[in-house]
């Protein structure tokens, strides 16, 4: 019944995992006690006991269990007075959710028999830039958050009782889909409990209605699109969007798509930038969690009917990319009147760190002041494919306008394209980065080929 994790959810977790072993080092010497897998808690359980029994300084993966509780914290220490608990975090605060699985790890940690001078959360510092080394103190946020984990005991005692009520009981509690099903996270009996909620033409895909007015219908059995009758208050935007889906044909805005398109002007280039934004900076000048353009791929084309020619970038992961990728888009995007880009997200951002750089600043004004997203046509329906329906993720709709559909590549997606860039800073094989290279050039130039193909879809679209 669970869901399979996702690429997405498999990265963040190594990422957690990644800063997690990253953080011990600001205790050094620490005993590690984690588990061979996770059905072997009871042997860490078991060590944890004996280790605090020796006060052992600095325990890694520590573990507790009380009223049929487990609770694993990253760094147990002890020092003079007693014990202090470390949960680390690789975010760059502490969130309501992150004081809540403290406050159950102190409930836990407490009532098993240790009583706990303070409790910490290690988060990630915003504001920290690399020097030469990482300076692990100043990556790393410490804050107390005893006062707060102490207030929660009380809810999360009675909590403790209703989650056990549940997990103890023959049947699954009778609670309707909702807004909970991705607060805090994304649930995972999401495919499940969702299967009844048609892949397309539900009030869910209409993205111009709000989470709540989604929900508001589901309330009234109003799940199809078709089932909305006339009467029913929504936005002048979102009834649009209802009558764009029932025309069931292509439409265009007349004039805002002529507008849109005649703002591509021949000599083009298409790019496509790959980008990986690790959470612990990897070179001199960098922050947390800062984007680096690592690999691009530009097609360029003259005139309309020219065949493009393609051009392709990727740095060795041993530098920092960011000022040999403008640079490369700047050599290859010279003499083109447009530059396209087919984004979701703000578009350049990558290069927002070298914004106070003069001579790079006018560069990059240059190549914003030239750029079309051809997201926007579709996420303001200035343009409608009842093929393509409201999903604007870029493989519905290339599978939806191409005749040969998608291509196959061995990266699948971004999430996999980060991990790669990560892999080769990490292998010494030469084959094998060879072949995370070729891997990467693949990915990159069908994906800058997916951009070029939803152009020549949306000028063909122009009557
Ligand atoms: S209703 Fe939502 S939150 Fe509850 S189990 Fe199903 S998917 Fe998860």
């Amino acid at each position: 019944m669970r869901d399979r994790l996702s690429t997405e959810q498999l990265a963040k977790f190594k990422r957690g995992h990644d800063v997690g072993i990253l953080a011990q080092k600001l205790f050094p010497g620490g005993v590690d006690l984690s588990p061979e897998s996770p059905l072997k808690y009871d042997k860490a359980i078991q060590q944890t006991a004996k280790h605090i029994k020796k006060k052992t300084p600095v325990i890694f993966e520590a573990a507790f269990q009380y009223n049929g509780v487990l609770a694993a914290l990253d760094i147990l220490v002890f020092k003079e007075n007693g014990w202090y608990a470390y949960e680390v975090k690789s975010s760059l605060s502490i969130s309501h959710t992150f004081l809540l699985d403290a406050s159950l790890q102190y409930y836990v940690i407490r009532n098993s028999g240790v009583e706990l001078k303070e409790f910490n959360i290690i988060y990630v510092n915003e504001s920290y830039v690399k020097n030469d080394n990482l300076e692990l103190s100043l990556l790393f946020n410490i804050e107390n958050v005893t006062t707060q984990v102490r207030n929660n005991e009380e809810f999360v005692n009675s909590k403790v009782e209703i989650f056990k009520k549940v997990v103890s009981g023959y049947k699954e509690p009778d609670i309707d889909i909702g807004e909970h099903c991705d607060i805090p996270y994304t649930c995972d009996y999401k495919g499940y409990c969702w299967n009844k909620i048609p892949a397309k033409g539900s009030v869910f895909s209409l993205d111009k209605l709000s989470k709540k007015e989604r929900f508001e219908l589901y309330k009234y059995s109003l799940v199809k699109i078709n089932s909305i009758p006339d009467s029913y208050p929504l936005s002048n935007e979102v009834r649009f969007q209802i009558n764009l889906y029932k025309k069931k044909k292509i439409w265009n805005d007349d004039l805002k798509f002529a507008q849109f398109i005649s703002r591509v002007k021949y000599p083009v280039c298409i790019i496509h930038i790959a980008v990986n934004n690790p959470a612990i900076p990897l070179f001199p000048g960098n922050r947390p969690y800062q984007q680096l353009p690592f690999a691009a791929g530009i097609l360029y084309q003259k005139s309309e009917n020219d065949k493009p020619k393609y051009s392709y970038f990727i740095d060795e992961p041993i530098n920092d990319p960011t000022f040999h990728c403008l640079e490369f888009l700047t050599e290859h995007s010279t003499g083109s009147k447009s530059i396209i880009v087919f984004s979701d997200i703000k578009e350049w951002s990558c290069f927002d760190c070298i914004h106070t750089i003069s001579d790079k600043k006018e560069i990059l004004n240059n190549i914003k002041e030239k750029t079309i997203n051809l997201y926007e046509p579709f996420t303001n329906l200035y343009h409608y494919n009842p093929k393509i329906g409201f999903d604007y993720k870029i493989e519905n709709i290339i599978k939806s306008i191409s005749e040969n559909g998608l291509s196959r590549t061995i990266i699948k997606n971004d999430t996999e394209l980060s991990d790669a860039y990560a892999q080769l800073r990490t292998d010494t094989d030469i084959f094998r980065i060879s072949e995370i290279k070729a891997n990467i050039e693949d990915y990159i130039k069908v994906a800058t080929d997916y951009d070029y193909q939803i152009l020549k879809y949306l000028e063909s679209k122009l009557e």
